[in-house]
């Protein structure tokens, strides 16, 4: 009798993927210019867009339906309002 040899080596991890775009404190929104980092990048061809938080949710429907594609890190954004507000309810302790 012979044992089947189970192999779990099949995941969908070795897949190679584009690298995910990442925000950047010196990458400011096309939009409010130096005001907001942007959050998302928007590309189309030749042409890329990067808006912040406020004018991906106010343009992403309108540009998703035109045809662009869209590298939305709302993610990093969240993430950073959490270590704010962390920051912000430790100074209420002091
Ligand atoms: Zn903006």
């Amino acid at each position: 009798m012979t044992t089947p040899n189970i192999t779990s080596e099949l995941t969908s991890e070795n897949i190679p993927t584009e690298p995910k775009w990442e925000p950047s404190a010196l990458i400011r929104c096309d939009r409010c210019g130096d005001a907001s980092q942007a959050y998302t990048r928007a590309t189309k061809g030749d042409f890329e867009l990067v808006l912040c938080g406020h004018h991906t949710r106010k343009h992403e429907l309108a540009l998703a339906s035109d045809g662009w594609t869209l590298d939305i890190r709302l993610d990093v954004l969240e993430e950073q309002a959490a270590k704010y507000k962390q920051v912000a309810s430790d100074d209420d302790n002091f």
